[in-house]
């Protein structure tokens, strides 16, 4: 090429085409300039006042359209070739095209083989669109006016985007250290709880007096709950903020479903729950991490113990679908409402008033902390798999029910389990 070398600025927000076009571009000797939204793509503009524009019609802040009457009305623009990428080639979308100010358009995917050609054609000053018919003094202030204001809103939102962005990782570190910081003393606490248990002189008072072993009683209890809360959040957290890493291995889900069944045993025949569950239909040969799929299952049987009033039926069903395995958990409980089907999955999403919520995992309608499904779907997920819900609504008169379904692959990726 002789002469100067020219600048082009190309504005695309799909990855995939933006690297082609700028190693096409590269190749022809141009100098590139790439950005990614409209906004983006303006400030690089107004910085280095490129020979030509490509840009993308369909960006996610401002439309290619946007960003020429924008630009059109600063003077160094008032002649630059801006070109269109577009899919889209309807008369009406041209007119659009025409009364922004746009030179040409190119159509999607790019003509990688006329690329070059036809760049050259709108540097040389070549144009596929008729220039507008000029508007009055009026209109194109009042226009560029609409546009500017456009661009201010949008750099407004774009902040405080990034603020709350940044606010939520704060909340996310927050909890985290929170979690961990109060272990440290849980810790000591149940240690001391456990070296007064183990005291000879203490059990012995605690066996004589039924008052002593319930206030022992009591504090265990608080202890385990508390552990329990700090070890969720936690949980949650490293879900949350993608730490998750799979440990998988050969794994029995029907095993698994069976030991969840039996850590809940105590509240499932104190509260007359009917559970219905056939081991032999369980798949016994995945691959998973089966501490965190133990986990997942016990949340999500302990939702349906909670949910469902003294009585009730859960039914466990499980059948296997080529390289995929899909179970659910029904039960004949209080369901969920409609609107909240997609939000239970939210962390700290919890129905109902948080300040009558026990945090028990297994009394009727005990509540928690709303952190169960979110772990449940982070760890489902984490194995590739998907959690949904179904229910006819909510209705604590005639309970309706929930069936929380769950597809998992037969093998999930991560790292081995090591042979001990
Ligand atoms: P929580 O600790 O509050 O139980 P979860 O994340 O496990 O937190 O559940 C979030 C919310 O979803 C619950 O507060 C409850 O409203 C609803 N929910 C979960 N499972 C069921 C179920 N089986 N039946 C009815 N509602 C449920």
């Amino acid at each position: 090429m002789t002469g100067p070398q020219r600048t082009i600025l190309y504005i695309e927000d799909d990855a995939a085409s933006r690297s082609l076009v700028e190693r096409a571009l590269r190749y022809g000797g141009y100098r590139v300039l790439v950005a990614e939204c409209g906004l983006d793509g303006i400030d690089i503009a107004r910085r280095e006042k490129p020979d030509l524009i490509l840009t993308d019609i369909n960006l996610p802040d401002l439309t290619g359209r946007e960003i020429t009457t924008m630009l059109r009305g600063e003077t160094a623009f008032s002649t630059t070739p801006i070109v269109a990428l577009t899919a889209l080639t309807l008369a009406e979308q041209r007119e659009l095209t025409q009364a922004a100010g746009i030179t040409g358009y190119m159509t999607k995917p790019v003509d990688i083989d006329h690329l070059l050609e036809r760049v050259s054609y709108y540097l040389n000053g070549g144009r596929d669109v008729t220039e507008a018919a000029p508007l009055n003094d009026a209109q194109t202030r009042y226009i560029r006016e609409v546009v500017s204001r456009l661009e201010t809103r949008i750099r407004d939102l774009e902040r405080l985007n990034s603020q709350l962005e940044r606010f939520d990782r704060m909340k996310d570190v927050f909890i985290q250290l929170t979690a961990h910081e109060l272990r440290t003393p849980l810790t000591l606490v149940i240690g001391y709880n456990r070296l007064m248990a183990e005291n000879p002189a203490l059990r012995t008072i605690s066996t004589n007096d039924p008052n002593i072993f319930m206030l022992f009683e009591g504090a265990n209890e608080a202890i385990l709950r508390m552990q329990g809360i700090i070890d969720e959040v936690l949980t949650v957290s490293r879900i949350m903020t993608n730490q998750i890493e799979l440990t998988v291995g050969p794994c029995n889900l029907g095993e698994l479903m069976e030991r969840a069944i039996m850590h809940f045993n105590r509240p499932i025949t104190d509260r007359r729950l009917m559970v219905h569950f056939t081991r032999a239909n369980w798949a016994n040969r995945i691959v998973a991490d089966w501490e965190l799929l133990s986990l997942a299952l016990r949340n999500l049987l302990s939702n349906a113990i909670k949910y469902t009033p003294d009585g009730g039926t859960i039914t466990l069903t499980c059948q296997t679908e080529g390289d995929r395995v899909r179970f659910m958990v029904r039960d004949s409980g209080i369901g969920i409402a409609r609107e909240d089907c997609a939000s239970i999955f939210e962390r700290f999403f919890s129905s109902g008033n948080p300040d009558l919520h026990s945090t028990s995992k297994t009394a009727y309608r005990g509540g928690g902390i709303g952190l169960g499904l979110a772990i449940v779907k982070g760890i489902i997920e984490a194995h590739g798999g998907q959690i949904t819900v179904e229910s006819p609504g909510f209705d604590a008169q005639n309970f309706p029910g929930s069936t929380f379904t769950v597809v998992l692959p037969m093998v999930s990726p991560g790292t081995p389990r090591k042979r001990v």
